[in-house]
């Protein structure tokens, strides 16, 4: 492969608490010419591992074409946890997300030399990167029934720069002072963090999407030259929509009918159906409005770290699908729908 653009591998060597060192490697992509530096960072949680190989991609890609600045990337923010197959350091098996002891990494930042292991390892990205970063973007990955969403700051430059990105769904909210992200926003750089949906695993249709995504960033803040890619549209903002959550009408196994996250429904479209097991009656399940896809399958609390939460069987009253419906339509979820409209036949 012919680059334009040499790319170095670099390592920061981190100082364990007992004295081991770990290792992080990091790529460098810098054209020689003034201009922006987006720092990728992916992988901080050690199941979320979607990102790495987006970055892998990108970088491949942005080491052919026309660059300004640089490119910063971490594929992997925390080595040991990846190591370990679990979303922080030292977790044991169904242990729930919040269950951290310190070590939740995006909740680290800036880090800390004399901190916990995984501070130490902030503190050596922030001290390699955070200073000459302009821009971040921290890929993440939520569970597999969650759409895969872009979560910005309320800021209007932060509003403009989604709308570009062109993907589905973005979520408003404040960035917090001890994510990767809110602490690059508090040194006045733009941070952008991402969830894909699936953790523990990669999946080709979710690394298209995102590459898109980071793609149209770096064409946005002036990194790569050329056109934006066309994306979704309407991008919608978790402010300005309401959402419709589909409840299951019985319990059972709820057998998804092959929708896709993001994906428009019609109303009346047909989301799966619901297998009962006290009478083996089925129940078709569908779309009580028009809209967008954000929440799609059986879901329940943990179903990030432990199997059980991402079993087909629910009850009644849990949410199969969340519809998040356009302000176009001139719908209001509040006085609007309540649930699926549904009809049972025999199985
Ligand atoms: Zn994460």
């Amino acid at each position: 492969m012919h680059l334009h653009h040499p790319l170095k591998t670099r390592y920061l060597s981190v100082a364990l608490c007992t004295g081991d060192a770990v290792r992080v490697p990091v790529w460098i992509l810098d054209s020689g010419v003034p201009g922006p530096a987006l720092l990728l960072v992916a992988a901080q949680h050690g199941n979320e591992v979607q990102g790495s190989e987006v970055i892998r991609r990108f970088i491949e890609k942005a080491a052919k074409r026309s660059l300004r600045g640089k490119i910063l990337a971490v594929p992997f923010a925390n080595p040991t946890a990846l190591r370990q197959r679990r979303p922080h350091l030292n977790m044991g098996p169904e242990q729930p997300y919040a269950d951290d002891r310190g070590h939740n990494m995006n909740l680290t930042w800036p880090g800390n030399p004399k901190g916990n292991d995984t501070a130490r390892v902030t503190y050596a990205i922030d001290q390699a990167f955070g200073e000459e970063a302009t821009h971040v973007f921290d890929l993440h990955c939520w569970s597999v029934q969650m759409a895969p969403m872009v979560l910005i700051d309320d800021e209007p430059e932060y509003r403009d720069l989604a709308r570009k990105l062109g993907h589905r769904f973005v979520h408003v909210r404040s960035l917090g002072t001890v994510t990767l992200a809110g602490v690059l926003h508090h040194r006045g750089k733009i941070g952008i963090t991402y969830e894909h949906a699936g953790q523990y695993e990669v999946n080709e249709l979710e690394v298209l999407r995102c590459l898109r995504l980071v793609t149209n960033y770096a064409k946005a803040i002036g990194l790569l030259r050329g056109r934006l890619e066309p994306g979704d549209e309407p991008v919608l903002f978790s402010d300005e929509t309401d959402a419709v959550t589909v409840k299951s009408p019985t319990s059972g196994l709820f057998v998804p009918a092959g929708c896709r996250l993001c994906d428009a429904v019609m109303k009346g479209y047909r989301l799966g159906h619901v297998l009962s097991d006290v009478n083996l009656r089925t129940t078709e399940v569908a779309s009580p409005v028009r809209g967008y896809l954000r929440q799609y399958g059986a879901f329940r609390n943990n179903a990030d770290v432990a199997l059980t939460g991402r079993h087909p069987y629910v009850e009644k009253g849990d949410p199969l699908a969340i519809i998040v419906c356009p302000e176009s339509d001139g719908f209001s979820a509040r006085r609007g729908c309540k649930g699926g409209k549904s009809q049972t036949r025999p199985a």
